[in-house]
């Protein structure tokens, strides 16, 4: 790469004179960042605030009848679609183990791997814009009021009325999984568009569901510049902006509340004397970001969001170091944006979550592929748990906070050490139920060989 390149007026040398940081980032080697701009108090009076959340939740409730009728999976939770937490102490013994060092409090992973319809994160936000949208539509035509039994979508007449609309949306796999599969139920006309990272059997998947797909050659980026371009040529065609909705962002931030209550059930305080440590991974930062943005509305400084990003694709990272947001992307740095945690593959951030989460995350870290693989065989093997590699991203979280001086003076900063041992950390899970078997067992084989590699 050559450091004297210019991005945004400044040469990358400078760049790295005044964020060091970014000197091992180009390297693509593992990085944690503890965030300076920290201010909890700024970031709640931003334009999105506790209302936006609770009318979103009020809006799944409304839908949750139709839900579970259409998705027989859901019928169990009442048409919700939620995920469990549960405590991963062996995990969390293997993790102590090879790395080499005590991690204080307890370790629990919340399971969106095993959320349905979707089985994975984008089944929050991606299935409640599509019913935001469905929902918006028939109200405006007179097919609906918001008091009727919402079980009327499952008709033939709601089906037909849909299908003179459609949905367009750029995706690396999991949102167009989650946008493909709710669409298609609705009886929308759906187009997902997929970058060259999306895996074969989404697109297979989601065929089979009557959704158009459309493959490219090339990123993320330009997958949703053609979705949005698509929508533009078609007044009935709406586009789902995985940069920019705040839809999207409000359907991740329910999460926060439905967490509240599971820590409740399981008698996990969250106070001042307890903190909780939440690590989320991070494609283009909606889905972390909602659940963080959640999390602070309701915790504040008691908890502490940490995102984490492949060591190839840091473009969240990038952006709130910098201040740069979207206006700049990993390429600009030499960085290839080449990961298999296709969940993550993004090379540009959203400028609307990075400005919205640049003062309530705690920090960002980064993480190798290979530790992706090692990571989901270990937990296959402690917990009998199986991710995709994209949602392993979050283990190592409290490894890199207890292990390295920037976690130890994060700690230090906030007064936190001392609390470590009644403190509760949670991995967030980001997807991999629906990973077919055979792809399964790769993944493990993968993260054995490497384990093997490095004895
Ligand atoms: C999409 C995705 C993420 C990250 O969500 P963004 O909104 O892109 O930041 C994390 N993990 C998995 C498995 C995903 O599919």
């Amino acid at each position: 790469m050559n450091k004297e390149q210019y991005v945004a007026g400044k040469s990358i040398d400078q760049w790295i004179e005044d964020f060091p940081v970014i000197d091992d980032m180009v390297s693509t080697k593992e990085v944690v960042w503890i965030n300076p701009n920290y201010d909890v108090s700024k970031s709640v009076s931003n334009s999105l605030g506790k209302h936006d959340v609770f009318d979103a939740e009020k809006r799944l409730n409304r839908f949750a009848p139709y839900l579970a009728k259409v998705f027989p999976e859901t019928k169990a939770m009442n048409g919700m679609i939620e995920s469990p937490i549960v405590p991963i102490r062996t995990m969390q013994g293997y993790l102590e183990k090879r790395y080499n060092r005590e991690i204080p409090g307890e370790l629990w992973m919340k399971c969106d791997s095993h959320l349905p319809i979707a089985g994975s994160i984008k089944a929050r936000g991606g299935i409640y814009e599509v019913l935001q949208h469905a929902e918006d539509l028939a109200l405006r035509h007179g097919k609906l009021t918001i008091h009727d039994n919402y079980e009327l979508f499952d008709s033939e007449s709601f089906r037909d009325f849909f299908s003179q609309y459609s949905i367009a949306v750029g995706s690396t796999g999991n949102l167009g999984l989650s946008i493909g599969i709710m669409s298609a139920k609705i009886g929308f006309n759906v187009t997902v568009h997929m970058s060259a990272d999306a895996k074969q059997w989404k697109k297979d998947l989601l065929r089979s569901r009557g959704v158009n797909v459309i493959e490219y050659a090339s990123d993320y980026s330009k997958a949703v510049e053609e979705g949005r371009k698509q929508a533009e040529n078609d007044p009935n065609c709406y586009f789902i902006d995985d940069e920019n909705s705040k839809h999207l962002f409000l359907g991740y931030a329910v999460a926060a509340k439905r967490l509240q209550k599971q820590l409740d059930e399981n008698k996990i305080i969250v106070d001042q004397e307890h903190p909780l440590f939440v690590y989320l991974p991070c494609g283009v930062g909606g889905g972390p970001g909602g659940v963080a943005f959640g999390l602070k509305l309701l915790f504040q400084d008691h908890v502490h969001c940490f995102f984490a990003e492949p060591t190839h694709s840091p473009c969240m990272l990038l952006g709130l170091l910098t201040g740069l947001h979207d206006q700049v992307c990993v390429q600009d740095f030499g960085i290839d944006n080449k990961t298999e945690a296709d969940g993550l593959a993004v090379g540009r951030p959203s400028r609307f979550v990075g400005k919205t989460v640049e003062s309530l995350l705690s920090g960002v870290y980064t993480i190798e592929d290979d530790e992706l693989y090692v990571l989901l065989q270990a937990l296959s093997d402690t917990e009998k748990i199986n991710l995709e590699p994209s949602a392993l991203a979050g283990m190592l979280g409290p490894v890199k906070l207890t292990g390295s001086e920037q976690g130890k003076q994060f700690f230090e900063t906030y007064g936190l050490e001392p609390k470590l041992k009644q403190g509760t950390h949670i991995v967030w899970a980001t997807g991999g139920n629906m990973v077919p078997a055979e792809i399964m067992d790769e993944y493990y084989q993968r993260g054995l060989s490497v384990t093997q590699k490095n004895i």
